[in-house]
C-alpha cells in the first residue's frame, strides 16, 4: 500500500479518571509516531488530547464515573483524533468554544482548552447534546 491510501486505526475505551489523561496523551504520541512527526507536532497533539480528555473527565462526567472513547485514525499523512464522552453535554457549543469562557466556579480553570485545541490542530469539530454527551474531532496534517 502506498503512503496516500494507508489507513490505520486505534480504538481505546478508558475510565473517566484524571490519571487517564496522561495515558491517552502517551498512547496518542506512540501511535502517531509512525507518521514520523516533529517533536513540536507531537507536543501539539499531546496538548490537544490532554485538553479534550480533561474536559470529558471534569465537565462531561463531572469527576464521576463514565467511559471515555478515544479513536485515532491515520489517513496518509493526516492524524484524526476523536474523543467522546456520554456525559452532561454542552448546551451552547459556540459560547463554550470562546476563549476564556468557562463554567468552572472554583477559579482553577481558565477556559482556554478549546482555544488550545483549535490553535494546535488544523481542524476542530465539536458535537454535543445536553444529556447525551460530547464528541470532539480534531485533525492535523503531519508535514
Ligand atoms: P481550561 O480548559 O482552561 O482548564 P475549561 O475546561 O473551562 O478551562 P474549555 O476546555 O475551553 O475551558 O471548555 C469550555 C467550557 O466548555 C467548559 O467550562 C465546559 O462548560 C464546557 N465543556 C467542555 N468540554 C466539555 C465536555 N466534554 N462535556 C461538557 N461540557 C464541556
Ligand atoms: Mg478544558
Amino acid at each position: 500500500m502506498n503512503e496516500k491510501s494507508r489507513q490505520e486505526v486505534l480504538k481505546v475505551e478508558m475510565e473517566s479518571l484524571s490519571r487517564n489523561e496522561e495515558l491517552a496523551r502517551v498512547m496518542a504520541a506512540v501511535f502517531l509516531a509512525r507518521l514520523d512527526p516533529t517533536v513540536e507536532e507531537i507536543d501539539d497533539i499531546k496538548t490537544a488530547v490532554s485538553e479534550a480528555v480533561t474536559n470529558a473527565v471534569i465537565h462531561g462526567y463531572q469527576n464521576g464515573d463514565g467511559i471515555i472513547y478515544m479513536e485515532i485514525r491515520i489517513r496518509g499523512k493526516e492524524a484524526e483524533i476523536e474523543i467522546r464522552d456520554q456525559g452532561v453535554g454542552i448546551p451552547d457549543i459556540k459560547k463554550a468554544m470562546e476563549p476564556m469562557y468557562t463554567t468552572d466556579t472554583t477559579g482553577q480553570r481558565s477556559g482556554m482548552g478549546f482555544s488550545f485545541m483549535e490553535a494546535f490542530m488544523d481542524e476542530l469539530q465539536v458535537e454535543s447534546q445536553p444529556g447525551m454527551g460530547t464528541k470532539i474531532l480534531m485533525k492535523k496534517k503531519i508535514r
